[in-house]
This record gives C-alpha cells, structure tokens and sequence, in this order.
C-alpha cells in the first residue's frame, strides 16, 4: 500500500515531475498547483479540468489536508471566531476583526504554546505542535472567504497573533507568508501582514537578515525585568538588555518601525 503524502507539502516543480515519472504531460502540475492554490480545492474530485483518471492518479498518491472551520462565532459588532480543526483533530482558533477601515485576520501558529505568559489562555495549552504553513494559510483563506460573505469585502490585513508564538515556528510562518503574498496564492501586501512576538533576539535578528518585509509587533507590557519576568516568565531567558539589542538591529538593517503591545504596570 502507498503511503500517502500531503500534496500540498509538494512545490510547483515536484507536481511537475510527478507527472512526468507518470507518463503524463508537466503542465499537469501546474493545474494542480491552481487548484491547491488559488481555487482552494478541498478534495480532487473538485478539479474538474483533470480526467477521471488523472483525479483518480492524485487520489491513490496523495491527500490533502484541509482545515475544516468547526464552529464559527458571530458577534453582534461582525467579529467572527473560527475554531479550527486540523486533520489529526487539534484545534486551533482564528479571528476576523472588522473596524471600520480595515477587516484584519487574526490567526494562531501553534497548538498551544511553550511560553507562559500569564495573561495568556493560550498559555494553559502548553505547545502540542506547530502549524505547518498550510494550516496557517488556510485559516486566512477561510477568513478572507468569510469577509467576503458577511461584510462584502476581502481581508485587508492579517495579524499572527492567535494561539502560539510565531518566532518558534519561523519556518512554517515565512513559508505561509510567501504564499499569502504571491501571485499563485492571494496575492496580498506584505505590507498589510504584522507579526507579533513575545521577543525572540536570535529570530528578531534572522528576520532582519533575511529582509523580510512584513511589520513586527512586539509584547513588551512592561520596560522593567522584574516586572515584565513576573507577566512574561520567558524574560528570564531573553532579557529586555538582548530585546532591545536585537530590536535596534532589526531597525538600522530593515528600517521599519516596530509596534508594542502593552497592558502591565510598571
Ligand atoms: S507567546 Fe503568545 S500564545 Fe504564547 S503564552 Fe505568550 S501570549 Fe500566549
């Protein structure tokens, strides 16, 4: 029996030779890749240009594992809450808030966190596992689908700042990242995207070297170790002297100004 493999873990290229070692034409991949991408399809017998075959080929190698959206929220002020279920049945949460510029995903990047923030209920979870990049972009896809329908516009920004820390999950977050913001995905601003971090000095100043071009947001709720140690017990490890150090260097190399979130007491 094959064991089969998430074909969404496949880029463009190796859908082409898929096709190829299949005796079949490389264009293939590229219609697949559509539907993964662009048209969002859920299982293959939605791609309708492909023969029965060639769906029947993809069924017998491949799955693909989509979030399915379990229970969705409606507030009166048009706020949507998602719990989100992934395929081995974790769950994770997603939001659309609307304001009235703007209508911003707010999406998780981890099953529960390593962190223990004590404000955090995310925190109670502890990490069972980090969201491919796949799962975190089919939350903005659901979300963006759900702008659409309640409040007649797309997304216009997105916020990782649900479950999880993103930082520890760098890999997995650039990689949703870029497929949110190319041409094959949704096509939107980098600009419009805010990471949001509890501080990580070594990812803040990989982020910098990397030239990303997302804005970065970060949770300082209070400019006092002791203080902040007692809100963010993670600030033992990544004091504010290594914070601030690796917030200047993302500043002189990115020049892009950064957003703190604060709500402790000093
Ligand atoms: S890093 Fe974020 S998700 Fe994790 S415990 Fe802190 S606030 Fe909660």
């Amino acid at each position: 029996m094959i064991s089969k493999k998430d074909i969404r873990a496949l880029t463009k290229e190796q859908l082409r030779d898929f096709f190829v070692e299949q005796g079949d034409k490389a264009f293939r991949g590229n219609q697949v890749y559509e539907w993964l991408w662009q048209k969002g399809a859920h299982n293959f017998e939605d791609m309708t240009n492909l023969s029965k075959a060639t769906r029947s080929l993809l069924e017998a190698h491949f799955v693909i594992n989509h979030i399915r959206v379990d229970q969705m929220q409606r507030s009166s002020d048009g706020t949507i809450k998602n719990a989100v279920r992934l395929h081995d049945g974790l769950i994770v949460e997603s939001v659309l808030i609307p304001t009235a510029s703007r209508t911003t995903a707010c999406v998780s990047s981890q099953v529960g966190c390593s962190l223990d923030c004590k404000f955090c209920a995310t925190a109670r979870l502890k990490r069972m596992r980090n969201l491919n990049a796949d799962e975190i972009y089919d939350q903005v896809v659901a979300i963006d689908n759900e702008s659409r329908l309640y409040h007649g516009h797309p997304l216009s920004n997105i916020v990782f700042m649900g479950m999880g820390e993103p930082l520890m999950n760098y890999n997995n977050v650039i990689k949703s990242i870029e497929k949110i913001t190319s041409d094959e995905g949704l096509g939107m601003s980098p600009k419009r995207i805010t990471v949001s971090t509890s501080g990580v000095p070594k990812i803040i100043k990989k982020m910098a070297d990397d030239e990303v071009r997302f804005n970065l947001a970060v949770s300082l709720h209070s400019a006092i170790d002791e203080v902040r140690t007692k809100i963010m017990p993670f600030n033992e490890t990544f004091p504010l002297r290594d914070l601030r150090e690796a917030l200047e260097y993302w500043y002189e190399k990115t020049n892009r100004r950064i957003t703190y979130e604060y709500v402790g007491r000093n």
